[in-house]
């Protein structure tokens, strides 16, 4: 058995000795349990530290992970915990123990996030806010529990899966984990849509199959004139969409895979960032690109932090093929996003665990987790509303759109440039009259697409008007719009009694 060791650096004797004496506290704590699996319970906690280390996270991310369930499923005590192991360790734990679970109930035969339940997302949020560790833990935790999934009773499965699918995947996707919304998702499809993915095994594999003849041939083509052109590629591989993935494809083309053309994405890895652009137009030189599909998300990094230039071109025999290029640090990231990012973060600073946290909380690819933070502290918001307002801003499709200086604004599906507005600044917000989109004077009510350059021009004490409401999408646009609704409604009343 080997014992799960942070994958980027050498460990210390002691932090060795530290992650041994978590091992065997462990397995002496959870003696006698078995998961439904019958495997005995410590392996559980282990599966769940080595996904820790696999994303390159810290002895003390480690050692929480195997204690993690010593708490809640066991007879020791926090108390117990911190004495063996520390205040740090034991904040970890306790974290991860107090995020529970979230309330799912049964509506029309079908499983539903509870809708006046929010407490759990408010405790997410706060985990995630006060030390994003926990919600490492926890992550890697739904992933071994999802792998063995298969042995609980079928009415759970369906709960914990649908729980793991709109939350868990969501909320890694969005700290850009794609690699692991991807495998969440993919467990999770089984017991979400069991005939489609009967059906998907039957048909894709078949598909794959036909395709790899053909991608090895386009790979041989393209390592040689990479080779003539002095590009030393570190791999050119191909690998197959995911079924989550093409199964969400399938669903928009009534299930016709012919429909699909990009089953399998060749992924090319250079050295550097202008081996990426030499690569792209090498690409272009041996095969003609679809018009619009180029995407290059290096110099325009998604919010959630990935980078990768995408094209997709017509390749040998005319059929059409999906390319990725990327370095080796942008893959790594695409793959454990934040995780990466925080442990980055970890080699650099040596300096104690408060101010590690604050260097992490500073990181402007989190800034909406403080957002939604605030939002939680905000007073005299119902239940429903604070819900409502997470489901539109977090956990929904994202879009983004670009400041004329090129800056990201991250916005929901159907937001518009009063959004926008509002997420650059409340006072370019309260005082806009137009907007200008991809350079063209657009409507205030102008849905934005992604990619949309928005220019918002202002008037100096010009006020927000309350029309804005029918056509804003964000909590932040409408909280502000309200407020200074209010303001103006006040010094409208005081104004009418002075003259009385
Ligand atoms: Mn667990």
């Amino acid at each position: 058995m080997t014992l799960p060791y942070p994958k980027h650096r050498t460990l210390s004797p002691n932090e060795e000795k530290l992650i041994q004496k978590a091992y065997e506290y462990t397995v002496s704590a959870h003696q006698g349990q078995m998961r439904k699996s019958g495997e005995p319970y410590a392996n559980h906690c282990l599966e769940t530290a080595k996904t820790i280390a696999e994303w390159k996270l810290d002895t003390e991310v480690i050692v929480a992970a195997l204690l993690h369930d010593t708490v809640e499923d066991t007879s020791k005590t926090l108390e117990e915990v911190k004495k063996e192991f520390g205040e740090e360790i034991a904040f970890l734990v306790d974290g991860v123990t107090k995020l529970g679970h979230f309330k799912y109930r049964e509506q029309n035969k079908e499983w539903a996030l509870e809708k006046n339940r929010s407490e759990n997302f408010r405790k997410l949020i706060l985990a995630l806010s006060e030390d994003i560790r926990v919600v490492f833990i926890k992550l890697a935790d739904r992933l071994h529990n999802m792998k063995t999934l298969s042995f609980l009773p079928s009415e759970k499965q369906k709960r914990i899966a649908l729980e793991t699918y709109d939350v868990y995947a969501s909320l890694a996707y969005r700290l850009g984990m794609t690699k692991l919304a991807g495998e969440m998702e993919d467990l999770s499809l089984p017991y979400l849509h069991p005939e489609d993915y009967k059906w998907l095994l039957e048909h894709v594999p078949e598909q794959f199959e036909e395709r790899e003849e053909y991608l090895k041939k386009v790979k041989e083509k393209l390592e040689k004139h990479l080779r003539e052109n002095n590009i030393s590629a570190v791999s050119v591989s191909f690998r197959a969409k995911r079924y989550s993935s093409i199964y969400k494809k399938l669903k928009k083309y009534e299930m016709n895979l012919d429909q699909i053309y990009d089953l399998v994405a060749m992924r090319v890895i250079v050295q550097t960032t202008e081996d990426c652009y030499k690569t792209l137009g090498l690409i272009h030189e041996l095969w003609k690109p679809l018009p619009g599909k180029i995407k290059d998300y290096i110099a325009l990094p998604k919010p959630n932090n990935y980078r990768s230039i995408h094209t997709t071109v017509f390749c040998e025999e005319d059929k059409i093929t999906e390319f990725q290029i990327r370095t080796n640090k942008m893959n790594e990231e695409a793959e454990h996003g934040i995780a990466a990012h925080w442990a980055y973060e970890l080699k650099k600073e040596s300096k104690s665990y408060a101010n590690r946290k604050a260097v992490f909380a500073d990181k402007k690819e989190i800034a909406w987790i403080k957002q939604l933070k605030n939002w939680q502290e905000k007073e005299g918001q119902s239940e429903e509303e604070f819900f409502d307002a997470l489901k539109i801003d977090f956990f929904k499709d994202r879009i983004f759109a670009v400041t004329p200086k090129g800056d990201v604004i991250d916005l929901p599906h159907g937001a518009t440039p009063i959004d926008f507005a509002y997420h650059i600044h409340s006072g370019v917000g309260n005082q806009a009259v137009g907007a200008k989109v991809n350079g063209k004077i657009a409507p205030l009510s102008r849905e934005l697409k992604s990619g949309d350059i928005v220019e918002i021009m202002i008037q100096k004490g010009k006020k927000p008007s309350e029309d804005w409401l029918k056509f804003t999408k964000t909590t932040i646009a409408r909280d502000h719009i309200k407020s200074e609704l209010r303001k103006g409604s006040l010094l409208h009343r005081f104004n009418l009694k002075k003259k009385n």
